[in-house]
Order: structure tokens, then sequence, then C-alpha cells
């Protein structure tokens, strides 16, 4: 690594990456590789435009910016784009990106104290302030049994927790129970979920995925899975993990979970809350009573990376006793052993024992830069915000009696539809997919689409970093316009 090299390296692209922020409103939302015009047309766009092999001799960063320029950024779905409404917000700010450039820069692999001490420490104490901003129990803190730690998604936080619920149930009933243990959740909770069960072997038919309540905002109904946990034990099986959302993927449903939490108290189950989009909001005040029930839970999970202005990856698991993870998760080789390893007599975390791989990367800094960068208030001002500019659009969409709200919103995501002209629920799909599909391609905005209760609903979610009340506008405005051509022609 040459420093003076790196300096005028690093400005420039610094500089190339200012531009492209100052800009990123030309470019279309969603990359248009599938768009029926132009030369990105195709799928395998960029095989033809970049050579078999690699360079043998050194290529000039001016070749590379002309080709980034040329032939990725036509690629590119612009996430940070004011205009993007699909799936859920993936954040960046000027102080998650000075982490990330640290974090780089000092490219540590942190996977036991000793291999970067500041590392790990950083990572406990920015997971107790966040964990004491959420007002999680005390129990969740680094200094009781319990303790936060930075996983890359909130796939692996639900894998990491499953596998120790899963050892924790079969040391108590024994190894050869193993095809009996259960798993309950709702038809909304993520399929990282089910994920996780495939790879820790809990059997398929053992997923128990109740069907969410339709008048509670698709959240789970408490009676069906205590109904399911009944005929469960009467047929010899063992339930063990309950999987909560609040904020769920379709339409930011939240979980009944002080209901939830009695119920796995009662049979000693595992509770797990899957909070990956709205844990954010849940620093406001008024947010915060989303979490009540917290209390009976064994972990809870947030990610950062998406409405917490933190650039990806970095998504937060919380447990109340980290020994269950610990106890599934170390390996203790010889050629990782040192004098400060995580032991009784050590007060030290190594957080390998705490995650999937071996290596980590240093991502507490970029929470702590923008954790101090910006400030608790200010954080809290920018997710009212966003939840504000999905309030008007709301409004707008029940202003205009063409369109329907979908299901009541909670935070900052609109589930609505265009209704169609019969009540034929096909024509329904159809329209409401063109109107997708149009805005998608005008290039002009970018939102996405679930199912609920049979019906195509397209989902507007705010929480990009520019977005402005005038994005917001314009975004309604260009639905609409589609809408009264679209229906014309139906
Ligand atoms: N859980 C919820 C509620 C989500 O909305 C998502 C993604 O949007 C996930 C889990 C999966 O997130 P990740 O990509 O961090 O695994």
């Amino acid at each position: 690594m040459d420093a003076e090299q790196l300096r005028e390296c690093g400005h420039r692209m610094v500089d190339f990456v200012a531009d492209y922020y100052k800009s990123i409103d030309t470019f279309p939302v969603l990359s248009q590789v599938q768009a029926p015009r132009g030369i990105y047309l195709q799928p395998g766009y960029l095989k033809k435009l970049l050579p078999d092999t690699a360079p043998s001799k050194p290529d000039t960063l001016d070749a590379l910016f002309d080709d980034i320029r040329e032939k990725i950024i036509p690629g590119v779905t612009h996430w940070q784009s004011p205009n993007y409404f699909a799936y859920y917000p993936c954040n960046s700010s000027t102080a998650g990106f000075l982490g990330e450039m640290l974090s780089a820069a000092f490219n540590i692999v942190g996977f036991s104290w000793i291999t970067s001490p500041a590392a790990t420490e950083l990572e406990v104490i920015v997971l107790d302030w966040f964990a004491k901003m959420l007002k999680l129990p005390s129990q969740f803190l680094s200094t009781a049994l319990g303790g936060g730690v930075i996983q890359g998604t909130a796939s692996e936080a639900v894998l990491v927790v499953l596998l120790a619920a899963r050892d924790r149930t079969l040391r108590k009933h024994g190894k050869t129970s193993f095809e009996k243990l259960v798993v309950y959740a709702s038809d909304q909770t993520h399929s990282a979920l089910q994920k996780a069960c495939q790879i820790a072997g809990i059997f398929s038919e053992n997923l128990r995925v109740l069907k969410a309540d339709k008048n509670k905002n698709y959240a789970i109904a408490p009676q069906d899975v205590i109904a399911a946990i009944s005929m469960d034990l009467s047929a010899g099986l063992i339930p063990f993990f309950i999987c909560a959302t609040v904020g769920t993927t379709s339409s930011s449903a939240v979980d009944p979970l002080t209901e939830l939490g009695q119920i796995a108290k009662e049979h000693d189950m595992w509770l797990h809350i899957d909070a990956a989009y709205a844990g954010s909001a849940c620093i406001c005040p008024e947010y915060r009573h989303h979490l009540n029930g917290v209390e009976e839970a064994n972990s809870f999970n947030m990610n950062a990376h998406k409405w917490f202005l933190t650039n990806f990856d970095c998504s937060l698991l919380w447990v109340k006793d980290r020994s269950y993870l610990i106890q599934s998760l170390s390996t203790n080789p010889e050629f990782l052993k040192n004098k400060f390893q995580a032991s009784q007599a050590n007060s030290v975390f190594d957080f390998k024992d705490w995650q999937v791989p071996l290596g980590r990367r240093f991502r507490s800094l970029k929470l702590w830069m923008v954790l101090r960068l910006y400030g608790v208030e200010n954080l809290q001002s920018y997710i009212r915000k966003h939840i504000e500019l999905a309030k008007h659009f709301e409004q707008l969409v029940i202003s205009d009696s063409r369109f329907e709200v979908a299901t009541p919103r909670t935070f900052s995501l609109v589930c609505f539809r265009l209704l169609p002209l019969t009540s034929d629920q096909d024509n329904g799909r159809k329209l409401n997919y063109d109107l997708m599909d149009a805005a998608n391609l005008s290039g002009n905005i970018f939102i996405s689409h679930t199912v609920l209760s049979g019906k195509f609903v397209l989902r507007f979610a705010v929480g990009a970093p520019l977005t402005e009340e005038q994005h917001i506008f314009a975004a309604w405005k260009l639905l609409q316009d589609l809408a009264t051509r679209l229906l014309g022609s139906s």
C-alpha cells in the first residue's frame, strides 16, 4: 500500500462518489437492464461488454472510471435514490460511509478479542448503547448474562438463535428428539426463518406456518399458536421456537409480543423477535410500545442497515443469555488459542462463538460513527420524517377513489392498490402488476409488490435518506397518470 497513491486515488474516488450522490436522481432508479429498449437489454449484458479474462498488465484508474460510468452504473439499481420506494430501505449516510472507509482501512479480522481488542470492545459498547435506546430489558446487556453482536443479516441472526434454541431443547429432551422439534411462525414471517430451519435440520413438516389474522392487519393470532402447540403436544412433538415479527416484510404487521411471550414461557420455548425493518422506529418513544412484551423474548434482532443510516451490512442481534449461543457455536482449535480467550475467568467476548463465520469485519465503527455524528434526537427526527412522508402518501391514496389502502399503515410502508373496474381478481392482479411495471420501467420511481389475502398489492416504503416531500408528490402524480392510462385502456 503506497500511502500517497491512496491519497490521490482516494480523493478521486470520494469526488466520484460525491458527484454520484449529487446526480443520483438523474439515473433510472431501477436498472434498465431488463427494459425493452437501449443497449442494456438482457441479463448477461455485462459479459458482452467486458473481456473474458483479467488484464495481464495493470489498467489505469481513468480507464476504470470510464467503465464504471459506461458499463457498471447502467446496471445498478439506485437504492439510495430519493425515488426508491421498493422492498425496505437500505440506508447509506456520510457517517456510515466514513465508518465503512475506516473499517476498510484497518481491514482487521476480529474473530477473537485478541485479534483487535478495540473491535470487540466497541461492538459491545455500541450494542449496549443501542439496547438502551430501544429500552430492551437489562438482561440483554453485556453487563448481565446477555449481550449484543453484529451479524451480517437478519437471516444469519435467526439462524444462530435457532441453533442455540435447538441445542438447548435437545440437551433437555435428548438428541434422539431431533425429529420432534417444532417451530411456529406466521405466513407473514420472513422466508429467512424457513431457510434457517433448512440449515438447522428442522424437519420441513415441523415448521408451522400459521395464517396471519387479516382483521389484525396480518399479525399472528395467539389463539392459533396455542391451538397448534396443543395439537403438537398431543402428537408427542416438542414445540421449541416461536418467531415473532415487529414489522413484517409484506405489510409491516406487528405480532402480539406479550401474548406470544406468555405462550413461550409456559412451554419453555425460545421466543425470537425479528424487527429487521421496524426496530429502528422503536427508538422513538411514541413507537416503543410495539416492543412491549420483549421482556419474555430470548432474542431480538433489527437491521441498522435498513432504516438507520448505517451502510450495509449491520444486523444487530441481542440475546438474553449468551451462553446458549456460545454452547452451540464455539470451537477452540489449537491455532486460535490465546491467553485472553473467552472463559469464565476472562471477561472478554470472542465473537467468533456468536456467529457462523470465523472472520468478522470491524462493523461497529460505522454504527458508532452514525450514533455519534447524528445523536439520538436527530435519528428520531429522521424516522419521524419518513413516517410523516408515508402518512402523506397514504392520504393521497385515500383521496383518490380509484385506489384503496390495502391494510392500515403502521410505520413508513403504505400497501395500496388500484381498484379494478370489475370485481374479477385476475383483473386486479394484472392491472396492478401493469401499474407497477410501468412505474418501474419509467425509471422515475421503484416500488415493489406483495400479495395480501389473495390480492396483488403495491408496496410504497419511504425510507431513503434523500427522500423529501417533492419526491412523494412526484411519485403519486406518476402513479395517478399511469392509472388513468391503464384504466382508460382496460
Ligand atoms: N426479516 C424481515 C422482517 C425483513 O423485512 C427482511 C428483509 O427485508 C429480513 C428478515 C431479511 O433480511 P436480511 O437480508 O438482513 O437477512
